[in-house]
């Protein structure tokens, strides 16, 4: 008796594998698909300056809505394309968007864009970069790309000659998600980093957890000492940005600002706020 419960137990649970698998291999095709299709989106968040609301920079976020599977989060395709190979023409795809989507947007205004972990392990990766802007013709000085404490010390050696390359091009670097993962601020020793991004989990805490609070306040006196610039991210509401224009954090994101828009809705924003914006379109 037990002998046949346990039999259905087996049957039951090779069941739920084999519709796990499925999952994932369909998954995988659609992203291949997706992929070699053009399919892959990439929308655009505004950065501001918490003292003037004035954008300063837009983050570049992969946005991909399959017919089948419906809306699949970066976070879940972005680490599938690194597992399975895909990464590069993705990213290089992206970029390419990106860079394009950039050209019409007031020159002062930054382009900010993510890199895998898997990509800092690539030597190519740096003259890959470069060659996009080149081809799409956007000046590299007016890109960051952001990238977490993981990757770095994933591949440290490959990961810091990529970063040195890119910067000496004029690209800048920003750490993203800090505070979070396996921080480690002997990181910020290198002086590889242009700039910090707050992770959200911080900054969501920023009025209820004095911790949260005394946290920001010293990464924003490190950051001053080191000389690298603080954007917090993930700022949902008036008392969050309000709390931390006071603690003196220059730059925000988040969705109080604004969520991340396709570039014709990013691009009428654009025009509809030109005065406030004060930029010159390159394009106009
Ligand atoms: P991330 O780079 O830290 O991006 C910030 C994430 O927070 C984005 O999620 C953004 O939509 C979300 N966000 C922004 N403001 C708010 C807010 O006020 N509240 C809340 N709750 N969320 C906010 P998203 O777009 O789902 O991206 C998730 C992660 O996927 C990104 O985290 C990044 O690590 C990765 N990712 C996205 N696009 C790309 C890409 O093109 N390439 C690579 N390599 N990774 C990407
Ligand atoms: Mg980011
Ligand atoms: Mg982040
Ligand atoms: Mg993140």
């Amino acid at each position: 008796r037990s002998k046949r419960r346990g039999r259905g137990q087996i049957t039951v649970y090779s069941k739920e594998i084999a519709q796990e698998m499925k999952r994932a291999t369909q998954l995988e095709q659609a992203l291949r698909n997706a992929i070699i299709s053009n399919a892959i989106d990439v929308h655009f968040q505004p950065i501001v300056s918490l003292a003037n609301n004035l954008i300063v920079g837009f983050e570049a976020l992969a946005r991909w809505n399959d017919a089948d599977l419906g809306f699949v989060s970066p976070a879940v395709f972005v680490p599938l394309a690194e597992e399975r190979g895909f990464i590069d023409a993705l990213s290089e795809t992206l970029l390419r968007k990106a860079a394009e989507a950039a050209l019409s947007w007031p020159r002062e205004l930054f382009l900010s864009f993510n890199l895998s972990s898997a990509q800092l392990m690539d030597p190519g990766t740096s003259s890959s970069i470069l060659a996009i802007l080149g081809r799409v013709g956007l000046d590299p000085h007016r890109l960051e790309l952001e990238i977490t404490e993981t990757a770095v010390m994933s591949s440290a050696d490959t990961a810091h000659r990529i970063i040195a390359d890119l910067r000496a091009a004029g690209v800048r670097i920003s750490l993203d998600d800090f505070g979070t993962g396996q921080s480690s601020l002997g990181r910020l020793r290198d002086f590889i980093f242009d700039k910090v991004k707050i992770d959200r989990a911080f900054v969501s805490r920023i009025n209820s957890d004095r911790a949260s609070e005394h946290i920001i306040k010293a990464i924003l006196a490190m950051c001053e000492g080191l000389d690298l610039q603080v954007v917090a991210e993930g700022i949902e509401d008036h008392a969050e940005a309000a709390a931390l224009r006071s603690l003196g954090c220059a730059m925000g994101q988040g969705y109080y600002y604004g969520k991340p828009a396709d570039s014709v809705a990013t691009l009428r924003y654009l025009h509809e706020n030109h005065y406030e914006l004060g930029g010159e379109r390159e394009n106009a």
